[in-house]
């Protein structure tokens, strides 16, 4: 199956991502996550990107493109994906759009999950990210320092902060919402409300496949 999942920063993408791609057995990719680890590595894509996602902006589209390429291209594709972060707004779709039917594939579903902005702003304010096993949880506290899973140290995001994720919502309605229309257009869409507990929100999307 191949798979896009579509939401606003903070609605649950990466969770939903990481739970619907171990059920199905497909692999999980994040854009994300991808230009994050670059950054950490100090690489060329991540020197590039790293001024465009510290301050909550897109990053150049021919820089995303290059990345998706490389893994549509690559063997981990054959068995289907399922895309977290990707395409982000009309040019990425229409790029993406060409590029599978270059390689004969066809994008079954995509999934939008919808939660309203002010509840984002409250999870994101509370998100802690585990340095170690990468667990996400939600510290409503904003005291916990300690991994509940693994005992690793917890961290924030550095463009969580609450200026940035109002820059990421504003460029999320402005680029990013006009792919639901899109793909509803072309019959693909599923949308689903994502709230309630992460377990909760996966059952409805699995319903909807
Ligand atoms: P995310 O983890 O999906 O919230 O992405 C974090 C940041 O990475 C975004 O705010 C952007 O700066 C960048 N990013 C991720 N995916 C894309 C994409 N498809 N196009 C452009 N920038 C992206």
């Amino acid at each position: 199956m191949r798979l896009v999942i579509l939401g606003a920063p903070g609605a649950g993408k990466g969770t939903q991502a990481e739970k619907i791609s171990d059920r199905l057995g497909i692999p999980h990719v994040s854009t994300g996550d991808i230009l994050r680890s670059e950054i950490k590595k100090g690489s060329k894509y991540g020197l590039e990107a790293k001024e465009y996602v510290e301050s909550g902006r897109l990053v150049p589209d021919r820089l995303v493109m290059d990345i998706m390429e490389d893994f549509i291209l690559s063997d981990a594709a054959e068995k289907g994906f399922l895309l977290d972060g990707f395409p982000r707004n009309m040019a990425q779709a229409e790029d993406f759009h060409k590029m599978l039917e270059k390689t004969g594939m066809v994008l079954d579903r995509v999934i939008n999950i919808r939660v309203d902005h002010e509840e984002i702003i409250r999870r994101l304010g509370r998100r802690r990210i585990c340095s170690s096993c990468r667990n996400i949880s939600i510290d409503e506290t904003k005291t916990e320092e300690i991994c509940s899973s693994c005992g690793g140290r917890l961290e924030r995001r550095s463009d969580d902060r609450e200026e940035v994720v109002r820059k990421r919502l504003e460029v999320y309605d402005r680029e990013t919402l006009p792919l639901v229309e899109y793909y509803r257009d072309r019959g693909i869409l599923v949308e689903v409300d994502g709230s309630g507990t992460p377990e909760e929100v996966t059952e409805r999307i699995m319903k909807r496949l």
